[in-house]
């Protein structure tokens, strides 16, 4: 489960994280009045953000520095009235709901630092670099010598002498040391304790150096969460921090039906029991030259109501020119699928061709009740094994006249 950057400042100035005061509103009048009161407190500068669950907002424009209350006006009538598109949005963008109207601070420096949990390495591992704020992804890519990692020990932690060596490596001077290793622990201790499997401070800034902080100031910016689902039962404050309108609107469906559903960028629907041959009927496409639109497992024990409803979902994206049936039934029966066809037919009716391959338990009845209903399923074509479905629906979606609109 992922959170908004308002939500994860809160968590880490919980935790004695410096962050810069802001405040979250839904609508231009209330960023007009979050505004007045920061400017009239005497802030300089304010930084009006989109609240999505995806970065890449600096270089999309949902990050705006500004100067003046109309500045800000401006800025937040822009990012509410248009869908924010990154390298981490979907192609049509992100609805924008909230903003976070905070101080900006003056930056001398930006800096990457997360912790995570590394699979690869199968270690909590702590990641910085010098080299913070927007281009982070580009410097992983062509220098990835400029990113430290630090495994971290599964008991201890970050240990106080990685914390410093990391500060050190970063080029902190003086005072900052303490502080950068202060918020290295602090975060290292945040992602054991809420469970999470990525903590990201993008930028993690240094600020220029003031007569009061003589070497700056070390301050989190930016903030990202990203919790284990599985572990949020642990954790009934971070769960109440879920933003429904954030998710996918198929994928939130099909939780309400038990179905485990991931929307993909294809168009080649799949309906599958199991997420083993869910993932292996999603690569057999890819072998053949096609692309999934999405990954479905409709589990062993749906009704034939809550595989109707798959269908539902596997229709009503726009971008699905095919649909692959795919059962091997063992707790599933086929008999219980092959009437949700023939009812997803009559519902929802399939334009698109349809590929069934059934095995397993019942599949004889199965068979039949498809039969019976071939002359209304005029689209469906029936495959032997996965490997002829996986020809015959790519064939097929080849085949299809191309719509443009
Ligand atoms: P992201 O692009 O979604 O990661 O959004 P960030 O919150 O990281 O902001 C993007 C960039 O905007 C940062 O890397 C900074 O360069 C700039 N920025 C954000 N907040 C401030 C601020 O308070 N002061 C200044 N000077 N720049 C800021
Ligand atoms: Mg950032």
């Amino acid at each position: 489960m992922k959170i908004h950057e308002f939500q994860a400042r809160q968590l880490l100035s919980n935790v004695g994280i410096t962050v810069p005061s802001g405040k979250m509103v839904t609508t231009v009048e209330e960023a007009h009045v979050a505004a007045r009161s920061l400017f009239a407190s005497g802030s300089k500068l304010a930084v009006v953000k989109a609240q999505v669950h995806a970065g890449g907002r600096g270089k999309a424009g949902f990050v705006k520095v500004v100067k003046s209350i109309d500045e800000a006006l401006a800025a937040a009538k822009f990012m509410l009235g248009n869908r924010m598109k990154s390298p981490q949005t979907p192609p049509e963008g992100l609805e924008v709901n909230r903003l976070l109207i905070a101080d900006a601070v003056d930056i001398a420096h930006e800096f990457y630092v997360a912790v995570l949990v590394d699979r690869a390495n199968r270690t909590n591992t702590l990641i910085a670099s010098a080299e913070g704020g927007v281009e982070i992804e580009k410097v992983a890519e062509t220098r990835p010598e400029a990113i430290i990692r630090i495994p971290l020990d599964p008991v201890a932690g970050l240990q106080p002498f990685q914390a410093r060596k990391v500060a050190l490596a970063l080029g902190f001077k003086g005072k900052a040391i303490a502080q950068a290793i202060s918020v290295f622990t602090k975060l290292s201790a945040l992602q054991r304790t809420t469970d999470a499997s990525l903590v990201e401070v993008n930028p993690l800034v240094l600020t220029p150096a003031t007569d009061v902080h003589p070497d700056g100031q070390v301050m989190a910016i930016d903030a990202k969460f990203d919790f284990d689902d599985n572990a949020l039962f642990r954790h009934p404050d971070i769960a109440a921090m879920h933003d429904p309108t954030e998710e996918n609107a198929a994928e939130m469906r099909a939780q309400e039906f038990g179905l485990s559903y991931v929307a993909l960028d294809g168009n080649i629907g799949c309906l599958v029991n199991g997420a083993g041959l869910a993932m292996s009927t999603m690569d057999i496409i890819k072998l053949h030259g096609g692309e999934p639109a999405n990954f479905l497992d409709v589990g062993g024990s749906a009704t034939e109501e809550a595989v109707t409803e798959a269908f539902r979902i596997i229709l009503s994206d726009d971008r699905v020119k095919g649909v692959l049936v795919n059962i091997f039934g063992g707790i599933m029966q086929c008999d219980r699928i092959a009437r949700a066809i023939v009812g997803a037919a009559q519902t929802i009716g399939f334009r698109v061709p349809l590929v069934v391959r059934l095995e397993g338990t019942n599949v004889n009845e199965a068979r039949r009740i498809l039969d019976e209903a071939r002359v209304n399923i005029p689209t469906m074509q029936s495959a032997t094994d996965l490997t002829d479905a996986a020809s015959k629906i790519v064939a097929a979606v080849a085949a299809e006249p191309c719509h443009t609109s």
